[in-house]
């Protein structure tokens, strides 16, 4: 199940579907309306919604054969007849999700409305970032005691990416959700080898000027040159998707070498110190790439997590897929 919620963490939704559609058996999105759209596009890959399905939104599952989440027992009798959906429950996680204590309540209601079509059964980790983390065990017991209360024809998944890398063993079942992983980067901090991010992001430099030794730049004058050379001007800023916590700290690559941002990152545009290297208006920048400035070092400098970086790009960026 390849979970291409939130536009496909921020890479795009249609096209990363399209490209996916025939290497995966399942989609998985936020909201409903992510569904819609994959089955307006003529995507016929099974998509599980994940959110609760909102009170006057019931018909929109049957109407494009979407998956519903039962993930409280009040679902259960407001979904359309015939609505194809999957259990969610709450193993400690604390988030959506039926608790374990209702798990017998669910069953009553499942046999009351057998008019629904129960295809599946979940839950979701909570902390599973790193090979040994005993939470994961705990919500796979608690789980495994819920789950056998069920018929066995249900379809069982309880592993994000991080139980898809890091609890192989005791976490498969029957699919798996992977999400950040299919982007390239490993969750948590415990790194993965082979993981390679799919996403670069490229712009140009569209104006070049001399600064001065102590002349300063952009809002708030908050960076001095430290001597007389050469600003670049990028036209991409927060509006974008360039947290403004990264001000000052990161580097962006033109023709092979590394270049620092200075100055307060602002809507629209950032600022780089070409220090003696006089570069022409055009020539391309690598905001994004690989290993140093990837979406993962970025996550680190602004104290967040490489899916808050990539789903913050700016829908408005215009995107090329090579595949
Ligand atoms: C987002 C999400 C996933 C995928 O998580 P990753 O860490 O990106 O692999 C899986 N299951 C549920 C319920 C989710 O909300």
């Amino acid at each position: 199940m390849a979970v291409i919620k939130d536009e496909a963490y921020g890479h795009g939704l249609i096209p990363i579907a399209n490209y996916l559609q025939d290497k995966v058996d399942w989609f998985c999105v936020a909201d409903v309306e992510e569904g819609v759209r994959l089955r307006q596009e003529g995507i016929e890959t099974p998509v599980l919604v994940f959110e609760i399905p909102r009170i006057g939104k019931e018909k929109l599952y049957t109407e494009h054969h979407l998956t519903a989440s039962i993930s409280d027992l009040s679902v259960f009798g407001r979904l359309e007849d015939n609505t194809e959906c999957h259990l969610h429950f709450d193993t400690g996680m604390m988030r959506l999700g039926m608790l374990p204590s209702e798990a017998s309540k669910a069953v009553e209601l499942m046999n009351h409305h057998n008019r629904l079509n129960y295809t599946g059964i979940y839950t979701h980790f909570a902390n599973a970032d790193g090979p040994s983390f005993p939470l994961v065990e705990d919500q796979i017991s608690v789980f495994s005691e819920i789950r056998s209360q069920f018929p066995p024809h249900l379809m069982t998944h309880t592993s994000n990416s991080a139980g898809t890398l890091f609890h192989q063993g005791k976490a498969l079942f029957d699919a798996v959700r992977t999400g950040i992983a299919l982007y390239g980067y490993s969750p948590g901090l415990h790194e993965v080898n082979g993981l390679k991010p799919v996403l670069e992001w490229r712009s140009e430099l569209v104006q070049v000027k001399a600064i001065k030794k102590g002349e300063a730049v952009g809002y708030g004058s908050r960076w001095k040159s430290p001597k007389n050379g050469w600003l670049g001007v990028i036209p991409v800023g927060y509006a974008e998707g360039i947290s403004r916590t990264l001000s000052g700290k990161f580097e962006v690559e033109i023709e092979d070498r590394f270049y620092p941002q200075v100055g307060t990152i602002s809507m629209d545009y950032i600022t780089v110190f070409l220090g003696n290297d006089k570069l022409e208006a055009g020539m391309e920048v690598k905001i994004i790439g690989e290993g140093k400035f990837s979406a993962k070092e970025w996550a680190e400098k602004s104290g967040t997590i490489p899916y808050e970086v990539t789903t913050r790009l700016s829908q408005k960026i215009d995107r090329k897929y090579l595949l």
